[in-house]
């Protein structure tokens, strides 16, 4: 999944903005790609330091050169733990399948930039894959792997074991890509960009309201419609569960906010600064920013005791990562705004995923808010959600806690807030899950306040 970080895909248009430049056909490709990277030095200040080199390969090519590629990544060692966490949070079904989703997203890409070969793949058959903004958009990834070495990167964040780091990362990444190929469209330097009033501003980039997967969807189903090219990956995202076709699409059509937001603030130093500061990227800065506050926020790191000795000897850890604030606002995206403020709140959280040899499983985690009133409704949602979704049609039993415990056959939730802060703890087949949540206070370094 993580070369499709690096792949351009036909999202021009979900969002509506078709301005595809007709493919001029004399000019050929490398020369073509050789004038925008000109041109786009002149007007946006994309600096390319070396020449890129282009090529067509088939779609045969590409498949394979990509599979080798997610084999070597890191998101590939990752992604079955992310998964089966998140299963037991109610955001995968038993029935999602990766692979057939990597299958759909490369019959959706039309061209690639290799950081491995340093080079620009046009895949041809699409009438976008040789456009001026297809061709600058691989340009703008060139340009990232000269300025940071992009290989270098994704090592780099595989080692903070964090999901949500490298979603966010995503953002940064695609949302550049998709930037200065708008300012170019539109002609516009980078100066009139940040000067324009909000409202240009939300015209061009659009607004920071968050899309729900269940918009991306119809947009997708509306384009096959218009466009039968777009049938597959229509189907394949209406098939898969609400956070994957939000992890796709977003970075595209939110990651542009993100990058304005950010040269806002301190220009292209600033932009050049969040590649480099892997660790505190987060996906809440990316896509749910605090209108009254445009500084930028700091993020707890949260660190979860040890509790192998309250779990005991069969449980082995399988997985431990950061949720982050677009997971939680998917586990909550029919609730509306209750979602974003739980979201943007965010501040910080850990997760671990424990299993033992007789199918028990238990996720716990600690969450972190801005406000204790976020903490109250993330709080009431995810005990609404385990009651309406996970424990439905059981028979539940609430047990003494100083927070919630409910039960019902083998199956325990326990949550408990304090402040800012959240515990909860989910599990089946674990007979000690109350001390065990319990047991997630201990390092408390600021006791609550009372
Ligand atoms: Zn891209």
């Amino acid at each position: 999944m993580t070369r499709l970080m690096t792949t351009h895909i036909v999202f021009g248009l979900l969002i509506g903005v078709t301005a595809f430049t007709p493919a001029n056909g004399d000019e050929q490709l490398q020369d073509r790609c050789d004038r925008i990277a000109k041109e786009v030095g002149r007007l946006v200040g994309i600096e390319l330091k070396k020449k890129v080199m282009v090529q067509r390969i088939s779609r045969d090519e590409y498949r394979k050169s990509m599979r080798s590629q997610v084999e070597v990544q890191f998101f590939k060692k990752r992604i079955d733990g992310w998964i089966r966490s998140l299963q037991f949070l109610g955001l995968f079904d038993d029935y999602f399948d990766f692979e057939e989703l990597l299958d759909h997203a490369e019959t959706a890409t039309n061209a690639n930039y290799s950081p491995a070969t340093k080079m620009i793949q046009i895949i041809p058959g699409s009438e976008s894959s040789e456009t001026d903004e297809t061709v600058f958009h691989e340009l703008v990834h060139a340009a990232q792997d000269q300025r940071h070495d992009l290989n270098r990167i994704w090592e780099q964040l595989d080692t903070l074991g964090s999901t949500d780091a490298m979603m966010a990362f995503r953002f940064l990444l695609e949302g550049e890509a998709v930037f200065w190929p708008m300012l170019y469209q539109r002609r516009m330097t980078l100066e009139q960009a940040v000067r324009l009033s909000p409202e240009s501003q939300s015209e061009v980039f659009g607004d920071d309201r968050p899309v729900t997967s269940e918009t991306i969807v119809r947009n997708f189903e509306n384009n096959a419609k218009r466009d039968p090219r777009f049938n597959d990956v229509a189907l394949a995202m209406k098939r898969s569960p609400p956070l994957i076709v939000r992890l796709f699409c977003l970075p595209y059509i939110k990651g542009d906010n993100a990058v304005l937001r950010i040269v806002k603030r301190d220009g292209r130093q600033a932009l050049r600064q969040s590649f480099e500061d892997l660790s505190s990227l987060n996906t809440r800065d990316m896509l749910f920013p605090n209108p009254q506050n445009e500084k930028l926020r700091s993020v707890t790191k949260v660190q979860l005791p040890l509790v192998e000795n309250k779990l005991g000897i069969p449980w082995k850890l399988k997985h431990a990562d950061t949720m982050g604030a677009l997971v939680l606002h998917t586990m909550f995206e029919q609730r509306g705004d209750r979602a974003t403020e739980i979201a943007r709140s965010w501040n910080g959280d850990r997760i671990e995923l424990w299993e033992d040899a007789d199918d028990g499983v238990v996720l716990f985690g600690r969450v972190e808010f801005e406000t204790a009133e976020a903490a109250t409704l993330f709080e009431s949602e995810l005990i609404r959600l385990c009651r309406e979704n996970w424990m439905r049609e059981k028979t539940i039993l609430e047990l003494e806690s100083d927070g919630t415990h409910l039960a019902a056959d083998t199956e325990h939730f326990v949550l408990e807030r304090r402040e800012c802060s959240v515990v909860f703890l989910r599990s089946t087949g674990c007979k000690n899950a109350a001390t065990v949540a319990s047991a997630l206070w201990e390092n408390e370094t600021k006791p609550p306040k009372h």
